[in-house]
């Protein structure tokens, strides 16, 4: 369909000539073939015919269509992986283990087109896009070298009595994902579900479906057997029709709160394994001592990277004391940042006039707007933008201070004590993450044992943990057990087998000798 205006191509060795993916190098607006649901090892489009457009956020303008699917879509899915389900399970978990290690080398090799992939349909500047696919490939290195870890294990348990456990695939599993980081979040749960010797069926956001296609093909050159992994695009109807699959066994969710309660409470009805990371509020306690350059500088990265756009994202700050040096410093910092350049746009109207009305309802409610974000425009880009922006003066209890507003806002709430920062960030319904910048060990220790979060940060903006240490927030942040990533995540994906065998055929000893 597409008209190729720059660009690279890669091709399926066994897809049509329609699913060719193309690529530009620069933010120069693209068009890309039509994003087909991937089958068996081939592209299809979904059974319906029903496509819907695919909006490159720089320009707002329709980059290519993506297909949308039903449950009969899904049942080919299942069945393309049931057909491939047992070779792939016989396959030692050594030889998995390779093709992860050689789709690591071919996302290496291609960084940089996965990188502006990401870039035209996700809106992010080219370095967060590459750092979107550089921590998918850390995500990937960490799955295969899982095979050397945890797949199981033995000891005597008794004279003569030896007592194993053993790893075994759910079987048929899924993953659905959101829109703010199309390579990373679906590497959170791939390498680890197919070294298990599970066959995956991955449902990404129908607002950026274009990195799945490529991680499909790339997995295929990896020597990924057909039917191992399979890509269902579509919005919900494809999610209902995967949660209530009775072949499907073990679903990771990533995305908001909302749905993330939703699609956890119908599988888990079900009796599914469940797995589901919802939304954010992370708050960020500053005190007087903290270093103020590094401080601010942190502070504003932390808050408007990804233009606000990431579940670890610094939401709120809880300003303790005299911190106004460090306050002015950051609007310094802030102003600095070039949209456009530095920082990427909103991903859609709806999300744009969100952030929008959270921002007027606080300067209405009586909040300072120390950076004002708002009629922000960039030079040949008619994407969505809104500056950073940040709100001084706000009260705990205000919406933007209490709700995930998924954008460039920071709010500031003035306390005077470490313990009202730390009541009012236990007080959130979320709990992904929490950080406090100070140069005292005993206040910084005094403030993580204390917060009511996931994952803790000392001076540090986005305690995203690196592989090995895994993904995972609290409270609302996450329904079901276990983290998403490291070490849980090949538990989640996987069951226990225990094997206890009694080889000295002794008549004095039992299996509790
Ligand atoms: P979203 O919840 O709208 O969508 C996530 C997925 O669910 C998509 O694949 C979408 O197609 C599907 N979906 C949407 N509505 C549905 C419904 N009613 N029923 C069934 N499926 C449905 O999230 P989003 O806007 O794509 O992503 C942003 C959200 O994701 C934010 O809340 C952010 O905090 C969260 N997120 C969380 C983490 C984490 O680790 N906790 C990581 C990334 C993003």
């Amino acid at each position: 369909m597409s008209a190729v205006v720059s660009g690279s191509a890669v091709k399926s060795k066994k897809s049509s000539g329609d699913s060719l993916i193309f690529s530009g190098k620069s933010y120069d607006f693209v068009t890309y073939t039509k994003c087909q649901n991937w089958i068996g090892g081939s592209f299809t489009d979904a059974i319906s015919g029903d496509v819907l457009a695919v909006l490159n956020p720089r320009h707002n303008k329709a980059m290519g269509d993506v297909v949308m699917s039903a449950a009969a879509d899904v049942e080919s899915a299942v069945a393309a992986a049931k057909a491939a389900l047992p070779g792939w399970r016989a396959m030692p978990v050594k030889e998995r283990s390779q093709i992860l290690y050689r789709l690591k080398f071919l996302m290496e090799r291609d960084i940089e087109e996965l990188s502006w992939l990401v870039s035209h349909e996700n809106g992010k500047v080219y370095s967060e896009a590459k750092a979107d696919v550089l921590k998918g490939i850390e995500c990937v290195e960490m799955g295969a070298a899982l095979a050397n870890m945890v797949t199981g294990g033995q000891i005597d348990v008794s004279r003569g009595i030896n007592c194993e456990v053993t790893y075994e695939p759910e079987g048929i599993c899924a993953g659905i994902v959101p829109f703010n980081f199309p390579v990373m979040v679906p590497l959170w749960m791939l390498p680890q579900a197919l070294l298990g010797g599970n066959c995956f069926i991955l449902k990404p956001s129908e607002q950026v479906p274009y990195g799945a296609m490529k991680l499909a093909l790339l997995l295929q050159e990896a020597g990924l057997p057909d039917g191992v992994f399979n890509v269902i695009n579509g919005g919900r109807p494809s999610v209902e029709a995967i949660v209530d699959h009775p072949d499907i066994k073990a679903i990771g969710f990533v995305g908001s709160t909302k749905v993330a309660k939703i699609v956890y409470a119908r599988g888990a009805q079900l009796g599914k394994k469940m797995l589901c990371l919802g939304g954010a509020k992370n708050h960020l306690v500053v005190v007087p001592d903290a270093e103020l350059a590094l401080t601010s500088q942190t502070v504003v990265a932390s808050a408007y990277g990804c233009a606000g756009q990431r579940c670890m994202a610094a939401s709120v700050m809880l300003a303790v004391g005299k911190v106004q040096p460090i306050i002015d410093s950051m609007i310094t910092e802030a102003k600095k940042i070039r949209l456009g350049e530095d920082m990427g746009p909103i991903v859609n109207k709806e999300a744009y006039e969100r952030i929008l009305r959270y921002i007027n309802e606080a300067e209405k409610m009586g909040a300072k707007v120390l950076v004002d974000g708002r009629n922000a425009k960039v030079a040949g880009a008619d994407g969505y933008w809104i500056g950073p922006t940040i709100l001084d003066g706000m009260q705990p209890e205000w919406p933007a201070a209490c709700e995930e507003i998924f954008g460039p806002v920071l709010s500031i709430v003035r306390v005077g004590s470490v313990d009202q920062a730390i009541g009012i960030e236990n007080k959130s319904t979320y709990g992904n993450a929490a950080s406090v910048f100070t140069t005292s060990g005993a206040v910084a220790k005094y403030c993580v044992e204390r917060f009511e979060a996931g994952m803790c940060g000392v001076n540090i903006g986005v305690p995203v943990p690196r592989e090995p240490f895994s993904f995972g927030g609290w409270n609302q942040s996450k329904f079901g057990v276990g983290d998403i990533t490291g070490e849980d995540g090949f538990r989640f994906w996987t069951r226990p087998r225990k094997v206890t065998t009694k080889w000295a055929l002794q008549a004095d000893q039992t299996w509790m000798s």
